[in-house]
């Protein structure tokens, strides 16, 4: 893997805050500094002024309220209406300057940055938190790379990861616009990814439990028309479903006694149940992707089995969720072949 901030040399380690890969010389720079990288360091010394005025404008905005009150003085015959308006005010635009503060703030942690380090410590930022500030800045600073080619390595590790841990944040748009940042044609890129990130989904897809990258490795299998790549994707999958435990996961499922919906097992759900209703939410997501493609492949068989057990699981509310409760602790990241 290669280093955020050298995107030319190889990582040695990682910011003990945030987790980006980095090199020796960046590493040697990080000790005195709790092992912090440039951007978090920068953004441990701005987060102070930073919440201070956020507090300083909501208590303006608070302010601003009590303000009406002795403005309009109601008591004394004044109108409540307006009273209300003025007073409302105040919150409203303590929320909204708070909101571009935010924007600001994030742009500002990462301004010292050279445009390819911005690009790649973005990207990084936005594959573990999501935050769509991230997948902007990062194609912004794009455009001012001076020779996009020798990174091309770690353009591909960097988007893979956000293939990989963000398949929920990212546009509908992203590969035209990743690939036009990056001066590539669509479908080189594609090809590329999938070229360069197939071993590395397989293995975090499976043995790390990132269930719910399939979603963006069965875009790329599709688009790429990679259909022998698909079927092994299916091999795999049915592999996986031989292990689930549907009786251990139901123990743990909200049920019906009597018309009243309780719930069994109260305790934390064991790190195995966890993971199989990963597994399963993620294939009832694409139950009719799945569908199309073993229909004509002539794998009914298979088929009938997803259906089968997929039929017996509730979808959870929030799927983004299961996803998050079956990442082992720390694994917020990925593992390399
Ligand atoms: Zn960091
Ligand atoms: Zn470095």
């Amino acid at each position: 893997m290669k280093c955020c901030y050298h995107p030319d040399q190889e990582a040695e380690g990682s910011c003990a805050y945030c987790a980006v890969p980095l090199c020796k010389t960046c590493l040697v720079d990080a000790k005195p500094n709790n092992g912090y990288c440039l951007t978090c360091l920068r953004q441990k010394q701005f987060a102070r002024t930073f919440n201070y005025l956020r507090l300083f404008v909501w208590f303006a905005g608070i302010a601003w309220m009590i303000l009406a009150y002795f403005i309009f003085e109601p008591t004394q015959g004044g109108d409540w209406s307006y009273a209300l308006a003025f007073s409302v005010l105040g919150p409203v635009v303590a929320v909204i300057i708070n909101r571009l503060m935010f924007h600001v703030f994030i742009r500002l942690i990462l301004s010292n940055l050279k445009p390819q380090q911005k690009f790649f410590v973005a990207f990084f930022r936005f594959s573990l938190t999501g935050k769509k500030n991230f997948y902007s800045q990062a194609l912004n600073a794009i455009n001012q790379v001076p020779n996009p080619e020798v990174y091309k390595d770690a353009f591909y590790e960097r988007f893979i990861a956000v293939l990989i841990l963000q398949p929920f944040a990212l546009p509908a748009n992203w590969s035209a616009n990743v690939s036009k940042a990056w001066k590539l044609s669509e479908e080189e890129m594609l090809l590329e990814l999938l070229t360069y990130g197939r071993e590395i989904f397989l293995i975090n897809i499976f043995k790390n439990h990132h269930y719910q990258a399939i979603t963006t490795f069965i875009e790329l299998l599709k688009r790429t028309a990679r259909k022998d790549l698909y079927n092994e994707l299916i091999d795999s999958i049915m592999a996986r479903l031989e292990h689930v435990d549907l009786e251990e996961i139901k123990r743990y499922q909200p049920h019906k006694v009597a018309n009243r919906i309780v719930l069994q097992a109260k305790q934390q759900e064991p790190q195995k149940v966890l993971v199989d209703k990963a597994f399963l939410t993620e294939l009832k997501l694409i139950e009719e992707e799945l569908e199309t493609f073993l229909m004509k492949e002539n794998r009914l068989k298979d088929w009938r089995e997803i259906a089968e057990i997929s039929k017996q699981l509730q979808l959870p509310m929030i799927p983004k969720a299961t996803f998050e409760a079956a990442r082992y602790p720390g694994i917020n990241h990925l593992s390399w072949p």
